[in-house]
């Protein structure tokens, strides 16, 4: 029999695939919005880097130095400062076993990625969830929450399922009245996509110390394949990621693909400026028709719909379109869906509006 932490924890339910939702119905065209991928495919000087990916047959030198280095410099930190992860996923492990005993409290919003509650839950701690207020995390009521037995306190930035953000006053707020005592970890797998920053996190990993924000190239570089993401924070806290973390936990693709889309600006621009503006069209294009969008800062959009969340998604599937149900990720009468091509847009704009005219499936 598994432990009773593992028994407690809801599996983690993955968006549909391609390849299910095409034997189920049998579509020739498929568009998938649902689980926040790139839609101009990977960074081309990472799939030309990987083309040539050898070596498989040696074990890595681990320490990744060098991009390490790289990834730090970008915020003006140093190879310390960084730990790299086989997405940004396992780092949310890591975190739970690094830091949290047994009892121990973790303040999290509710919704958020469900990943948080779960490595908390696994390891014996215990996750307090705040609402979301106007699905937005509401700071106020998460540091109300923090007690005693608090030792860390998530923030998802832009939010999942939301795609909300919080502004500079809010984040000043949280820098201020949350005890240094209690491990900061920021979810920015959407940073990319953000217009402004909210609050210079950087700053905060040189003055407050006890803070791991996590990055992945999963998003907006085009590699959730590939699985690689990072956390950068206070020295202290990375060293025991460090030691936490399964040794040769990112493969050599992984790093040499990383490391090619790091250069590859021009693909990070285009997909960031595609994603702006589709996302203000098709945001406009449904408020338009009478449903309402939180605001995103990322590159999907959390919806309403005037049907049963689950109805909408299963309709929308029969059409060939996958998108996420609200319902399965806590935010009923809502679906979350990922800001695609124009083309791809259009077909969820024209499949929403007969599955909700009432000419639906
Ligand atoms: C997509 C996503 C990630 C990225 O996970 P990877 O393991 O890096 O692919 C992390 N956090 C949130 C909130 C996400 O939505």
């Amino acid at each position: 029999m598994s432990r009773s932490a593992v028994r407690a924890i809801a599996p983690y339910v993955a968006g549909n695939s391609i390849e299910e939702v095409r034997r189920r119905f049998g579509h020739a065209r498929i568009v998938k919005l649902a689980s926040n991928e790139n839609p101009l495919g990977s960074s081309p000087l990472a799939l030309a880097a990987l083309r040539s990916a050898d070596l498989l047959h040696l074990y890595l030198d681990d320490a990744y130095e060098e991009l390490r280095e790289r990834l730090g410099e970008r915020e003006g930190l140093h190879a310390e400062n960084v730990v790299l992860g086989h997405g940004s996923n396992e780092l949310i492990n890591t975190i739970a076993q690094s830091f949290l005993d047994p009892g121990d409290e973790a303040v999290i919003a509710d919704p958020t990625f469900s990943l948080y509650r779960s490595a908390v839950s696994l390891v014996g701690a215990i996750p307090v969830e705040v609402p979301l207020l106007n699905g937005v995390h509401d700071i106020e009521r998460m540091l109300a929450a923090v007690g005693p037995r608090t030792k860390a306190f998530f923030v998802c930035d832009p939010n999942n399922p939301t795609g909300t953000f919080l502004s500079p006053p809010v984040w000043s707020a949280l820098f201020e009245r949350l005890s240094p005592e209690v491990l900061l970890v920021i979810d920015r797998a959407y940073a990319e996509y953000l217009e402004a920053p909210g609050f210079e996190l950087a700053r905060a990993v040189r003055e407050r110390g006890n803070i791991v924000v996590l990055r992945t190239m999963s998003k907006a570089y085009g590699l959730a394949s590939l699985r690689f993401g990072y956390a950068y924070g206070d020295r202290e806290s990375i060293g025991w990621l460090q030691r936490v973390r399964l040794p040769f936990n990112v493969s050599r693709p992984a790093a040499i693909g990383a490391a090619a889309a790091l250069d590859d600006i021009a693909f990070l621009e285009k997909s960031v400026l595609l994603n702006a503006s589709e996302r203000s069209r098709v945001t406009a294009e449904l408020e338009r028709r009478g449903h309402h969008c939180y605001p995103s800062g990322a590159n999907f959009y959390a919806v309403t719909v005037p049907i049963a969340a689950h109805a909408a998604y299963e309709a929308l599937l029969e059409r060939g379109i996958i998108v996420r149900s609200g319902d399965a990720l806590r935010m009923p009468g809502r679906l979350r869906v990922t800001v695609g091509t124009p083309e791809e847009n259009d077909a969820f704009l024209a499949a929403l509006d007969a599955v909700t005219s009432g000419g639906g499936a």
